[in-house]
């Protein structure tokens, strides 16, 4: 009885904290209303000042669409210690996280977000824990000589793929039911939707990350009203990277089921070329990020969101880093050992995907798109003046 007491008082907290962040949206995006001073900054004035008052779907909406490059903190003159205190960084931050807990699939599981630093530890503890204990049950020990690369020699290829297979298709869907649930509460059913631009501009500001610029092309502030362009730089690092090893694991799933050659690849083949070009991307960027993240102002983040950057961060640099060691490592004695941390690994990044930070990407993009679709629409608030 206790521990449902606690959770239904969780929830209210947090329901109670969700109108708080809400109601701060609408206070300080009524006074940029007015001022607009950072009109060209990035995506959220422009799209602010198509709205008069920000309900609930106009507040995740316009969170969504913030990049949290801090422009606007450092250029305006009514944030602390102005009594009108506006900081839109961090309240649209708070939001954004607010909006992660809210449409998570299944419901409950958005708590996670809240001791995310804690849920991705103990999913990759797990993780690294049945691999290890897998491939003692399977071979005798972690140290086996003569396996020669063999991967599947341990775990057969048919286990990992409906284990990783099953990990990663709920991951899909829960995060499809999440972005679908948002979608639903932001667009606005019955307008036109011009689909084919709309998709052109959002995938052109997703992949150029355009509005990590600062509006200005000098780039983002992180400790202090210095730009700096290495916040975008190093989310290329992570993003591209992330893709190729994506790319990686596709083409060598074409090669076993298509080819019927099996792994372990030549290191000159392409699958290996890519996943490495990947892993190596994957770790100059997550490293990038930590110490940018280690300097960044406390003034412009939501300080609980940290963990769960932090959190992310650490898990994308150890699956690469896990990666690339048994790739170098993978004729030795040690590969089931090295085999098994990254599986754990992996299997801890598949099963966080939609309770960490990964959704942030997700739900951007959709943010973007509509961004992209309402701009070619008649301004309302200009057409009711007129
Ligand atoms: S952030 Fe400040 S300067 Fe920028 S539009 Fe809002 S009130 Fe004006
Ligand atoms: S932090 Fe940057 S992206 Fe967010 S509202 Fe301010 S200027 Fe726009």
């Amino acid at each position: 009885m206790a521990a449902i007491d606690n959770l239904m008082n969780l929830a209210a907290e947090a329901e109670s904290a969700l109108d708080a962040n809400v109601a701060e949206v609408d206070r300080i995006l009524h006074i940029c209303n007015a001022c607009r001073y950072c009109e060209t900054f990035c995506a959220v004035f422009p799209a602010m000042t198509r709205r008069l008052d920000f309900n609930v779907a106009d507040a995740h909406y316009l969170a969504n669409l913030c990049h949290n490059c801090s422009a606007c903190l450092y250029a305006c003159q009514y944030a602390a210690p102005h009594e009108f205190g506006v900081n839109v960084p961090k309240t649209l931050a708070q939001v954004r996280r607010d909006t992660y807990v809210e449409y998570a699939f299944p419901r409950v599981l958005g708590m996670l977000y809240r001791r995310n630093g804690l849920t991705v530890a103990m999913a990759v503890s797990l993780g690294v824990a049945a691999f290890l204990i897998g491939t003692i049950l399977l071979k005798g020990s972690v140290f086996v000589h003569g396996l020669e690369g063999e991967f599947y020699a341990i775990f057969p290829h048919n286990l990992l793929a409906v284990l990783f297979g099953s990990a990663f298709g709920f991951s899909i869907l829960a995060l499809s039911i999440g972005v679908a649930r948002f979608w639903r509460e932001v667009s606005e059913p019955g307008k036109p939707v011009p689909l084919p631009n709309a998709l052109g501009e959002a995938t052109r500001s997703v992949l150029t990350l355009k509005y990590l610029d600062g509006g200005h092309g000098d780039g983002c502030n992180n400790e202090d009203d210095a730009f700096t362009l290495w916040r975008r730089r190093f989310h290329h690092f992570t993003f591209y990277g992330f893709m190729l090893c994506f790319a990686s694991t596709s083409l060598a799933t074409l090669y076993h089921y298509l080819f019927a050659v099996e792994a372990p690849y030549p290191y000159l083949s392409l699958p290996v070329l890519l996943g490495t070009a990947g892993g190596i991307g994957l770790l100059i960027g997550p490293v990038g990020l930590f110490w940018l993240n280690l300097r960044r102002n406390p003034l412009q983040i939501d300080e609980a969101q940290r963990s769960m950057d932090r959190g992310f961060i650490a898990l994308l640099f150890f699956v690469s880093l896990t990666g690339l060691a048994l790739l170098v490592w993978r004729e030795s004695a040690a590969m089931p050992l090295l085999l098994a941390v990254h599986l754990g690994f992996v299997m801890g990044f598949f099963l966080t995907l939609p309770y960490g930070k990964f959704a942030h990407g997700i739900f951007r993009c959709a943010a973007l798109l509509k961004y992209a679709i309402e701009k070619r629409r008649p301004n309302p608030v200009q057409a009711g003046s007129e």
